[in-house]
């Protein structure tokens, strides 16, 4: 494809792209294919003669689309948002078009000086600890990855990295049961194993007990473990649960334990003034993580991992072998150190289109308006019959069950809410996903897409009701 050509295309492109933002709503939101119905329609091999970009195009409408659930659907509410919005489209167009590997200052110095300030920009707008240095990486699960690894660092001074695991006591990772499966994916990775993560029991609001948690470093030391990283949840996934940060914190530095904070999704809130004054604590953590590509309206991937010492971290990951080494700004940092991989993309670009297009205030009103909606939700919800409010809301995020008087027994319950959700989604008009709460099945709501509005919240709520609604008569018929 010659320049010229490229042109015509991305012209039209935009145009479709336009197009398909304004009319979203006519998709349903989650993709109604079967398994195989895409991948039987895909050639089993590579053309051997290049193709028109039109034949792609069309292919791309026909048979691809209809195989997309569509997460920038204003209905969607199932698990957390991935959500993006036009300045950051329009930013990642300019990122695709650059495509530059930023994996050193060198290799695009914009990449990394812009990386460092957007961290910054952040920090101040969370109020985190001016101390936090922050880096982006490219997923929640690689930021908590991360953090175990500068965690397993300062346990053993240094030994891991070198030595390895074996040359020394099993280290251990403690979370509550309500963290999220990255966690201990985590410590897999970094070879400490899943029968060396504790899961902290929680309170009856799924928040992890602080007592269990010194009782558990208590047992390990005295059978010679090395405590090695405490993970507090600012939002858990399934339910939201908010960890007591201070709390822990005290345990974590009488301890001498490294703190990681998984902000992953909640973490977006913290930029409401009236979210940051109620948590207490953030003086004890080590490590924290939220995905702007969650909440904050920035295309995934774009997580943001901050640290207050860096060093543990890049102590951990510093390899320079002499084709990597290169001219290097001052003090710039090279954030190849900083995660998993060598290459990296330019996630700071969509980042600060994001934030100089929206501003702190729109950032700010959007988010507010979700908790204030998930807030009118729950109050729908509390006073339907045959409906019970599972969890209050954290933030945006709440849960619901199903109750029809005529149902009492909780396994039945939980068929029932399985099946409402299933109809629910089926029919393509919003998209919901469950959770388990005291081990029930409950069915999870979630306000974060750009483009949602009250209007979107309540029809959902209408439609559900009506589903419900359904499944009753027909149970009533058997
Ligand atoms: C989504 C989520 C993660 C994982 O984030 P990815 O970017 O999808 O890897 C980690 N922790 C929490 C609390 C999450 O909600």
């Amino acid at each position: 494809m010659n320049i010229d050509d490229f042109r015509t295309h991305a012209h039209v492109f935009s145009d479709w792209m336009a197009d398909y933002l304004a009319g979203v709503e006519q998709y349903p939101v989650r993709s109604q294919v079967k398994p195989g119905d895409i991948r039987s329609q895909i050639p089993q091999h590579c053309p051997e003669q290049g193709e028109s970009m039109e034949a792609i195009f069309a292919d791309f409408q026909e048979k691809i689309l209809p195989g997309i659930t569509h997460w920038q659907h204003p209905s969607f509410f199932a698990y957390f948002n991935a959500n993006s919005s036009p300045p950051s489209v329009l930013a990642e167009m300019l990122t695709a078009t650059l495509a530059a590997q930023c994996m050193l200052w060198e290799t695009s110095p914009a990449s990394t000086e812009l990386e460092e300030r957007m961290s910054v920009w952040l920090r101040d707008l969370l109020d985190l600890p001016a101390e936090f240095i922050g880096s982006i990486q490219d997923s929640g699960s690689a930021s908590n990855l991360c953090a175990i690894l500068a965690a397993c660092e300062k346990a053993s001074a240094g030994r891991v990295a070198q030595k390895g695991l074996a040359s020394g006591p099993p280290l251990v990772v403690y979370a509550s049961a309500e963290a999220h499966s990255s966690v201990e994916k985590g410590a897999r990775i970094a070879g400490i194993g899943s029968e060396n993560v504790r899961a902290i029991p929680v309170d009856d609001n799924y928040r992890m007990k602080p007592t269990a948690l010194a009782t558990a470093i208590a047992e390990d030391r005295a059978a010679g473990k090395i405590p090695a990283c405490i993970v507090a949840c600012y939002g858990a996934t399934g339910l939201g649960s908010i960890d007591p940060l201070d709390a822990i914190g005290k345990i974590a530095q009488a301890e001498d334990i490294h703190l990681h904070v998984d902000g992953a999704w909640a973490g977006s809130a913290l930029i409401l003034p009236e979210v940051r004054a109620a948590v207490r604590g953030f003086e004890y953590v080590d490590s924290f993580v939220f995905n702007p590509h969650k909440w904050l309206f920035t295309n995934f991937d774009c997580s943001l991992f901050y640290m207050r010492d860096p060093s543990r971290l890049v102590n951990a990951l510093t390899m320079t072998p002499s084709y990597l080494e290169s001219q290097s700004g001052e003090d710039m940092p090279e954030y190849r150190d900083w995660s998993v991989a060598l290459g990296r993309r330019f996630r700071a670009l969509k980042l600060w289109f994001v934030l100089r297009s929206y501003g702190a205030k729109g950032l700010r009103a959007k988010i507010r308006n979700h908790i204030q909606w998930t807030e009118d939700l729950a109050e729908r919800i509390r006073g339907a019959e045959n409906f019970e409010l599972a969890t209050e809301p954290n933030l945006a995020l709440l849960s619901f069950r199903y109750v029809p008087a005529s149902v009492t027994s909780d396994a039945e319950l939980d068929q029932i809410n399985a099946e409402l959700l299933r109809r629910i989604n089926d029919g393509g008009k919003l998209y919901l996903t469950k959770t388990r709460a005291k081990g029930r099945i409950v069915i999870r709501f979630v306000i974060g897409q750009t483009y949602t509005t009250w209007q979107h919240v309540e029809d959902g709520w209408h439609h559900i009701q009506e589903v419900a609604q359904m499944i009753g008569r027909l149970e009533i018929r058997d």
